[in-house]
């Protein structure tokens, strides 16, 4: 099999050593072996998500835990707030679930504001806010820190739902000081495990509302997946314990890295991408709100992208292309998880090399 360097926003390459983690025995999930590295897990994972609140680790990707967050914490009324396709995405999660979900949309490139989110919150009594942080589609990071304390400020009672999928573990998002209730990410992005496990930090107050609520469903019932994880250090279904093994390696090597140095390391690729992008192409994503773990470039209409993927294939390199509705606008590169400084430089010297042959 060709081995190529992924510079997309998931699925993000895999050290070999977290590869080979997974190959060891099947243990039963009610074992005191499993329990055990349960527990490791959780205590790790809650300092590399930096929360006191429980982590419930599903086996699903983190679409799962998008549905879980409507279906567990939705009461009255949702405010859903999207700057672009996988805001939107939760926007049809919600709806398919039947949550009653009103939807705050900007415009592509831009981020969400404070602003924006007030003056919608003025229009009807949301008990529920649910936000994107990085939003993979367009390389906007929401201000989310900001929108929830506006929020706050007006419904102190809220619980706020939060995607990182494509920002949890590679950028900084204190999750208690910012008083996230609910936030999910995926195993496949910046913590570069193999996909197929989901992460949410739950609040004591998502808890409360959980209880509140009727037909939470079961596989993402928060209040089952809490009674296992206090009474049984388990959960109630069959774990991914493969991917468990590979969770309980990757911690040791994240902490090993050191979360300041990981974000630094997250801030400084996104820095070099940009300049770059903003050099040769230019950037779709508003100043001042983008993305520290994939940026979205512009696409010249006759740019030959099918061209430079051959080229960066034939180097054993892969970018991503635009998604969603700026799939023809737009390209992607991704810079996360097991990315470094220099594979960087080596994609985008490789990128030059073939501007210039041209
Ligand atoms: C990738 C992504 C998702 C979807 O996650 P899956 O793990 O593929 O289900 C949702 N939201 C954002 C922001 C993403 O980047």
């Amino acid at each position: 099999m060709s081995m190529a360097k992924l510079f997309i926003p998931g699925p993000t390459d895999v050290s070999p050593e977290i590869l080979r983690a997974q190959d060891q025995p099947m243990i039963g999930h009610r074992s005191q072996a499993f329990s055990d590295l349960f527990e490791h897990i959780q205590s790790r994972l809650r300092t590399v998500l930096q929360t006191d609140h429980r982590v419930y680790i599903t086996a699903s990707s983190g679409s799962g835990l998008q549905e879980a967050a409507v279906r567990n914490c939705v009461g009255d009324k949702l405010l859903l707030c999207a700057s672009g396709a996988f805001g939107e995405r939760w926007h049809a999660v919600a709806l398919s679930n039947g949550a009653p979900t009103d939807l705050l949309a900007t415009e592509w490139g831009q981020p969400l504001t404070p602003d924006q989110v007030e003056a919608a919150m003025s229009q009807a009594d949301y008990d529920t806010l649910a936000v994107v942080h990085n939003e993979t589609s367009t390389g906007v990071e929401n201000p989310v820190g900001a929108i929830i304390e506006r929020a706050r400020g007006l419904n102190p009672d809220l619980v706020v739902l939060v995607d990182a999928v494509s920002s949890a573990g590679g950028v900084d998002i204190p999750i208690d000081e910012w008083e996230i209730d609910v936030l999910l990410t995926s195993s496949q992005k910046c913590f570069a495990l193999p996909p197929g496990l989901a992460f949410a930090a739950v609040s004591d107050r998502a808890l409360e509302r959980a209880k509140g609520v009727e037909r939470r469903g079961w596989y993402f019932d928060f209040i089952l997946l809490e009674k296992y994880l206090l009474e049984k250090k388990s959960t109630p279904a069959t774990p991914a314990v493969s991917l468990l093994y590979a969770l309980d390696a990757q911690l040791d090597r994240m902490l090993a890295e050191g979360m300041p140095a990981r974000y630094a390391r997250h801030q400084a690729m996104a820095e070099r991408v940009r300049s770059w992008a903003d050099a040769k192409f230019g950037l779709y994503a508003a100043e001042g709100y983008r993305s520290k773990t994939v940026t979205t470039v512009r696409k010249p209409a006759d740019f030959d992208f099918a061209g430079l993927t051959d080229f960066l294939a034939e180097h054993g390199m892969v970018i991503a292309n635009g998604y969603g509705k700026i799939k023809g606008e737009t390209f992607r590169i991704g810079h996360m998880g097991e990315i470094m400084p220099g594979d960087v430089d080596h994609l985008l010297e490789t990128i030059d090399d073939f501007l210039a042959a041209k």
